[in-house]
């Protein structure tokens, strides 16, 4: 395979694993970083300890009392240069990316581009921390709501997203003044290692440490992070499992979370709908980056009319995925990120078999060139079920979907509805009344819900999150920015009298 990427981003045989304004001699266990394509080494990694963090934290923090003073669009304008080397290296990170979670090239691509996109957005955004200034009760009086920088900013990320859920975080982190702490997964610390390099270069002899990376076990660095008093958010992408841990832990000292955690993801199509749209949009929402995308499409809730004929050309366009090496022009499919994630796969279709559910196509393993017998390849599966089975209700990340009639609106959003999760929701249909009712409060009760749109592949301008065991955070455009700086309400008296609020008069005083 070609690693010169791996050179153009400065990454060695051999990487540190924690950076706090320089990189740090750690001495924790050398991990090989392997790919999932074939399974071959890319580089070694020596973790971090807790030792290490805390001298990441300490960094972090002592930049940040510095950096909230800067001026926000003079902190915009670093973002700025920082999306200028994204764009540089755009080629060498997306590739990276592919090496190092094994999604498609294009994809690979995409997930840069989201990142030079926020960047973009976040240097709009150092110029419009709007406050505001409210109507005082009292006379002479003046009362302003204004927004300050928080602290440092702990961003744990999942492996799936390596480059882009860090700069959603941080882009934003940044020009609201904060500091940032990132931990990212054991799977990809390499594309962590290659973006640290680019935004501490970018930084500068000053601001260095701002840019804080610790990779190390979850059960050390992972663990003193959620417990460091110096970290005022904790912004935890991943598992509802790894949610369920982070967020009462964070809660103990009264720190903040924002969660973005696992999905359950279902994709309506009524009897009006272009079909020829929704079978575009559910190949790429069930299948595209092999079903390891929060937002996959994973339940198909089709109105009994179409139904046979929109499995015929689903099991149609099934076939035409070309699975294999996702540096490949043409492959469509790569490989799940570890042979763990298809066990779950296969667990996951033995268990909707048992449950009377019947596979349509897919089911089991891909075949592949040995080259790539390294690497855990699964077909993209359909499963149709007359109800929604027990398995249907969990989130397996890897390419299923299951496909079940409905016979109204109603009963769809019902179904839609009743998961755990609450991220990404659509409908396909031409009738204007399906449509709003869909998004209406009694409809769809996910965080995202399109309209003739599939569930995966959002835009950073809105706000990105999800209801229930999502988490309930929200992440990247509109005001998400809020949740990263802390609100402070002032009132002034500008006049020679202490009229007191409500009209309480305080005996002679
Ligand atoms: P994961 O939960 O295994 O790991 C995510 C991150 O959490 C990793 O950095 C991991 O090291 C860390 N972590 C886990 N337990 C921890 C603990 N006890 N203390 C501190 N850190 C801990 O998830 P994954 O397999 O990397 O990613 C896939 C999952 O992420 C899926 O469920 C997917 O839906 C979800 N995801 C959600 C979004 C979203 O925006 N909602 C985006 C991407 C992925």
């Amino acid at each position: 395979m070609d690693l010169s990427c791996l050179k153009t981003l400065g990454i060695d045989q051999t990487n540190s694993g924690a950076y706090a304004g320089k990189w740090r001699k750690t001495k924790g266990e050398a991990m090989a970083v392997r790919s999932p394509i074939d399974g071959s080494t890319l580089a070694t990694v020596n973790l971090a300890d807790a030792a290490d963090y805390a001298e990441v934290s300490r960094g972090s923090l002592a930049a940040f009392r510095r950096w909230r003073e800067l001026p926000a669009p003079k902190r915009g304008e670093y973002v700025r240069l920082m999306g200028e080397r994204f764009r540089q290296h755009k080629e060498a990170l997306g590739r990276l990316v592919t090496l190092e979670t094994g999604k498609i090239l294009p994809e690979g691509l995409g997930e840069v581009q989201e990142c030079i996109d926020i960047a973009d957005f976040a240097v709009g955004l150092s110029r419009q921390l709007y406050g505001l200034t409210i109507a005082s009760e009292r006379r002479y009086h003046s009362m302003r709501e204004t927004w300050h920088p928080l602290g440092p900013v702990g961003i744990v990320t999942a492996f799936n997203f390596p480059i882009a859920v860090w700069a959603w975080n941080a882009m934003l982190a940044l020009v609201c003044g904060d500091g940032l702490i990132w931990k990212p997964s054991l799977k990809t610390p390499l594309t962590a290692i290659a973006m640290t390099k680019i935004a501490a270069e970018v930084l500068g002899g000053e601001w260095q440490a701002l840019a804080g990376l610790v990779i190390g076990p979850d059960s050390t660095v992972g663990s003193a992070l959620l417990d460091d008093p110096n970290v005022p958010l904790v912004s935890a992408t991943g598992s509802t499992r790894m949610g369920r841990i982070v967020g009462p832990r964070v809660a103990q000292r009264f720190g903040r979370t924002l969660l973005e955690l696992g999905g359950n993801n279902a994709m309506v199509v009524m009897d009006d709908a272009d079909l020829d749209l929704a079978v575009r949009a559910i190949v790429f929402g069930a299948v595209g980056t092999a079903g390891q995308r929060c937002t996959t499409t994973r339940r198909l809730l089709v109105h009994y009319a179409i139904y046979e004929q929109l499995l015929g050309q689903l099991a149609a366009a099934y076939k035409q995925c070309k699975i294999g090496n996702p540096l490949e022009k043409n492959v469509l499919v790569g490989p799940l990120v570890d042979e763990a994630a298809a066990k779950a796969f296969d667990h996951a279709v033995r268990s909707a078999v048992e449950q009377g559910g019947k596979v349509v196509c897919g089911g089991g393993r891909a075949k592949v060139p040995g080259p790539l017998r390294g690497g855990a390849y699964v077909q993209p599966t359909i499963i149709r079920c007359d109800e929604m089975l027990p398995i249907v209700r969990e989130e397996t990340f890897a390419p299923i979907l299951y496909v079940i009639p409905v016979e109204s609106v109603d009963e769809a959003i019902a179904l839609n509805n009743d998961v755990p999760q609450g991220l990404s929701s659509a409908i396909f249909t031409n009738n204007v009344r399906s449509a709003e009712q869909f998004m209406a409060a009694g409809g769809s009760d996910c965080g995202i819900a399109n309209v003739n749109i599939g569930t995966s592949g959002a835009e950073i301008g809105g706000a990105f999150g999800g209801e229930k065991e999502t988490g309930g955070g929200r992440e990247s455009g509109s005001d998400s920015w809020k949740a990263y700086m802390r609100r402070q309400t002032s009132t002034v008296n500008w006049g020679n009298e202490l009229p007191l609020s409500q009209g309480i008069r305080f005996g002679n005083f």
